[in-house]
This record gives C-alpha cells, sequence and structure tokens, in this order.
C-alpha cells in the first residue's frame, strides 16, 4: 500500500468535546462545530460520536452541508447553518429540517416569506466584519425578528485565540448592548472565546477546532493520526542533492527515506526543508521540496530502515506541522487530501 494512512481517534474526540464542555457551567450547553467535513476528518462520522458524547447541536457553514449531516443523524439533533438562507436553499432547509443563522435583513425576508414559521436564528456582527447584523441594522431589524422567536442569537469573536486582545472585551461589551434582555438563547463562544472564561459563555459554546485536537485548546487530545509509508531509501555522498530545485544539499554521507504523500495529500509545499516527520518519536526533518506526491527525510540517524513515518499524532500535533509551515491547525486539518486511508477508531457506545 503506497498512500498514507490517516487515523482518526473518534474518542479522543469525544473525549476533548467533553472536555471543553466540563469548562462551561452546568446551563451551559455545548454544541459542535462539523463545518469543512468535521475540519476535514470526517463529518458524519464526526458527528455521530459526538452526538453520543452528548452534543444535541451542530453548526455547518452551508446548507448543502447540513442536507448531508442530516442524512447520517437522522432527526432528532438540531442543525444550524452559519452562512444563513441563500436563494436556492429554501427546499433543502426546510425537508431536512436546517436552521439558517439569518444574517441580513435579506435573508430573513427571503425566510420569513418562503417558510414562514420555520425555525431560524439570528446572527449578529460585533466588530467582526464578516457575517450577521450590524447594530444598526439589528436595531431595526429586532422587532420584526424577536416576535418570531428565534431559536438563537450569535455572534462570533475575531481574536479570541489572544486572550489580552482588546477586541475581546469590546465584542462582548456589543454583544451584551445588542442582545441583554431578549429571552433567547445567546451563544458568543468558539473554541478560543470558551477558554476566556464564563463571561463569554452565555447560553451555548459552539467548538470546533479544540474537538480536533487543535490550539488554542491546549489540553486537547490529538485526533488524526497520519504515517506514511516509507517507498524506498538511499544513500547521498557529500554534495549530493535532493528534490526539484536541489534545494538541499547534504555536506556528508546522508540517507533519506522517499515517503508517498505531498502537497496534493495536504502536505504543503511550505514544509520544504522545514518540518519533520517521526519514527518511533525521533523526529526526521524534511530535506528538499515536497513535491506533489512524494516527500523526502533524512534518516541517517536511524540504525534502521522504517516501513513508514509519522508526520501527525502524538509526536507533533497539527500545530506543531502548522506552525513549521507558517500557517494554523486549521487549514492542515481541512487540507488533508482524499488518498489518505481513512480508518476511525472508537466511537462505539
Ligand atoms: C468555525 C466557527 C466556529 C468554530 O470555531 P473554532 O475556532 O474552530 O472553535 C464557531 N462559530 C463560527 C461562526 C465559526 O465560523
Amino acid at each position: 500500500m503506497a498512500t498514507g494512512s490517516l487515523s482518526i481517534d473518534l474518542d479522543a474526540l469525544m473525549r476533548n468535546w467533553q472536555a471543553l464542555n466540563k469548562a462551561t457551567g452546568e446551563n451551559v450547553e455545548t454544541a459542535a462545530v462539523v463545518k469543512a467535513d468535521g475540519y476535514g476528518l470526517g463529518a458524519g462520522r464526526a458527528a455521530r460520536a459526538l452526538a453520543r458524547a452528548g452534543a444535541r447541536r451542530f453548526f455547518v457553514a452551508v446548507a448543502e452541508e447540513g442536507a448531508a449531516l442530516r442524512e447520517v443523524l437522522g432527526r432528532g439533533p438540531e442543525i444550524y447553518v452559519f452562512g444563513g438562507h441563500m436563494p436556492g436553499d429554501t427546499d433543502m432547509i426546510n425537508d431536512l429540517d436546517l436552521i439558517p443563522m439569518l444574517n441580513s435583513l435579506n435573508q430573513l425576508t427571503r425566510h420569513f416569506e418562503a417558510l414562514p414559521g420555520a425555525p431560524f436564528g439570528i446572527q449578529l456582527d460585533t466588530g467582526m466584519n464578516r457575517l450577521g447584523m450590524e447594530p444598526s441594522e439589528w436595531a431595526a431589524v429586532a422587532e420584526i425578528a424577536l416576535p418570531a422567536g428565534p431559536k438563537l442569537i450569535m455572534s462570533h469573536l475575531a481574536c479570541a485565540d489572544e486572550p489580552d486582545h482588546p477586541q475581546n472585551a469590546q465584542q462582548l461589551a456589543t454583544f451584551r448592548e445588542m442582545t441583554d434582555g431578549i429571552d433567547v438563547p445567546r451563544s458568543l463562544s468558539a473554541t478560543g472565546g470558551i477558554l476566556l472564561g464564563p463571561d463569554y459563555h452565555f447560553d451555548l459554546t459552539r467548538p470546533g477546532i479544540g474537538l480536533y485536537g487543535g490550539m488554542p485548546f491546549e489540553n486537547a487530545e490529538p485526533v488524526a493520526h497520519l504515517s506514511l509509508p516509507v517507498i524506498q531509501t538511499r544513500e547521498l555522498e557529500p554534495g549530493e542533492s535532493a528534490g526539484y530545485g536541489a534545494s538541499w544539499v547534504t555536506d556528508k554521507p546522508a540517507v533519506l527515506a522517499t515517503v508517498a504523500g505531498g502537497y496534493a495529500d495536504g502536505l504543503i509545499r511550505a514544509m520544504s526543508n522545514k518540518a519533520m516527520l517521526f519514527f518511533e518519536g525521533t523526529p526526521c526533518p524534511i530535506v528538499g521540496r515536497v513535491s506533489m506526491d512524494l516527500i523526502t527525510v533524512d534518516i541517517t540517524h536511524l540504525n534502521t530502515t522504517p516501513k513508514s513515518l509519522d508526520i501527525l499524532g502524538v509526536d507533533q500535533s497539527v500545530d506543531d506541522l502548522a506552525d513549521a509551515a507558517g500557517t494554523i491547525g486549521y487549514e492542515i486539518l481541512t487540507s488533508l487530501g482524499s488518498r489518505y486511508k481513512r480508518r476511525y477508531a472508537g466511537g462505539v457506545s
């Protein structure tokens, strides 16, 4: 087998959800964000495991993701769509019981006209300037929206992964100004906001990345374990190079392993000459450029020829790998390609 093996630990996923759930008070519900195919790890499998752990509300980015999720979860769990009610979504929202987070008067009008009486939530913009109604729009829309009984009012923090960033407190204050006194469940926090403390928790939290083992949830357990088979090894003389552009040249005798996996599999080119793979805990640096399907790794210091090398798991978190490549764990996970042999472990009650 010459493709990488991506093993997804559903028990760790469930424990991460439980740990984030414990980080908030008894009256605070913990939902689960499974957009972008469950951060690249499989929305269906992830959501089923999270439902077993206790999650009752799920969030996706677009209606199509919600429709696919409904097939897997069946009736019961609530599925919210951050993108709201877009033109063409009406049948999906109606037939599959999706709850759009309405982001504008325009979306609210569309929803009320197309599906009168159907459930909805409201998304407010408290300073991120991405999605949701700004204070002036909300001031005008609230009197139309509130009598129809929204299921949830939410906003999203732009800087929650930096606890000292002044925008956190600003957005919190704006959210309070926009929603205090309204008798509708409120939600402000994703993973980062949960860690900012109880002022940020309101009635419901919406963690994503922390469930999947990523920062800013420092105590997250790794969920994705990725190992890449060694296809070939070779010995280099001093002065020889490896890979496209001969970007790495050895000054001493070296042994290289070529593993199956490359930028077409989400192991981005920025990892070239920067990131590490691991053999039983021993780091082995990527040398030369990452190519589409292959990576060359320096294994000179190993006293054995490994059958495979690990790139994600206990030795290296998604954030360690992301740091080496100048990106974030979210991007590493959601870029993982379709060529891996995926295995799911645990998750059954
Ligand atoms: C993606 C997203 C989340 C989850 O964020 P994490 O940082 O992954 O926990 C929550 N709310 C909204 C609006 C999002 O877009």
